[in-house]
């Protein structure tokens, strides 16, 4: 789908997957006019497809929107277009327990701009890919390294946006973890540089007893869709969880610290090194707490359990 600055979106088309053209000086390339989202649908047992709260990633798309300068779907049209991109590619959603499809709307600014300014003119597509797991250790235990030079965003930033910047911002970081052998890097806010954000591509929990804690939204680290659904699977399981100031030495006390996102869904920590202390929670499994989570989204996301909070979009593809 195409759109003037402006203007709005109209329906779209389906296109066989492949390279596209852009203007060499393109908002996109030269500004960073770029947005992105992460979805995953899933095969049922019954051969249908489930999404999992679609309508959430098209309002986030929407708010990055307005944070970058530009126009967005609607959240008809870009509902509507990723059931259309699924049905199209069917038969690349794995069966039950294999996998899924994971699904990548991007936003981009496609117009020509040389002087600094909103790109002319916008694209959004969709494209999908069958995946498995994100990290290599599968649903095992990932060990984390807390940075303390490089930061992911500043207040008044677009960390709380899906920008692209964002991911170039933490690449520097996260391929020197990967290559100490960490599996990814715990950021830090840059004003006390005490509080935990988040990791490069999902939101972090702290468990000590019945408690679980996880970083307030104040515009430096991503709303994620799966942090949201964890808080109210959790508060629904009896857990007391509080969206605050998380300081980086409650690490040290803490029974287990567990990632969520689309991606990684619930991954539990194994460790966290911070300075030169390496704090260990459990490196053979999940914990309790971060096992009972888990469980309870993926048989609601793979359609296992009843959705009573309407969260699923299920399709036909017969
Ligand atoms: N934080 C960042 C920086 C991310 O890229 C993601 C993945 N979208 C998340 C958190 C988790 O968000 P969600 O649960 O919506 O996938």
């Amino acid at each position: 789908m195409k759109c003037a600055q402006g203007g709005s979106f109209s329906d779209g088309e389906l296109q066989r997957f492949g390279n596209i053209e852009l203007n060499p000086s393109a908002g996109v390339l030269n500004y960073g006019q770029g947005l992105f989202e992460g979805m995953k649908a899933y095969r049922k047992q019954d051969g249908n497809i489930l999404l999992f709260r679609p309508e959430e990633n098209a309002s986030r798309m929407r708010l990055g929107a307005e944070r970058m300068c530009m126009p967005s779907p609607t959240i008809d049209q870009f509902v509507e277009a990723v059931k259309a991109t699924v049905l199209a590619n069917k038969r690349w959603v794995p069966p039950p327990g294999k996998g899924s499809l994971y699904i990548r709307p991007l936003l981009m600014g496609s117009g020509a701009v040389l002087g600094l300014a909103p790109a002319p003119e916008y694209t959004f597509l969709i494209y999908v890919s069958p995946v498995g797991n994100y990290f290599k250790e599968g649903v095992a235990p990932i060990n984390l390294i807390v940075e303390h030079e490089l930061h992911r965003a500043t207040p008044g930033g677009t960390g709380g946006v899906k920008t692209i910047g964002n991911y170039a911002a933490v690449l520097k970081a996260q391929s020197a973890a990967k290559a100490k052998g960490y599996s990814d890097v715990l950021y830090l806010d840059c004003v006390h540089k005490k509080y935990l954000e988040e990791v490069s591509s999902c939101n972090i929990f702290v468990v000590k007893g019945d408690v679980i804690s996880t970083p307030s939204i104040k515009g430096t680290i991503l709303p994620g869709i799966t942090r949201k659904s964890i808080i109210d699977v959790a508060r629904n399981q009896g857990f007391q969880v509080e969206e605050r100031a998380v300081d980086v030495d409650e690490l040290l006390e803490a029974d287990e610290v567990f990632c969520t996102g689309t991606a990684v869904v619930v991954s539990p920590v194994g460790s966290i090194t911070y300075q030169d202390k390496r704090v260990s929670y459990g490196e053979s499994g999940f914990g309790a707490v971060s096992q009972k989570l888990y469980s309870v989204l993926t048989r609601l996301q793979m359609g296992l359990i009843e959705d009573k909070m309407d969260w699923t979009v299920e399709l036909n593809p017969a």
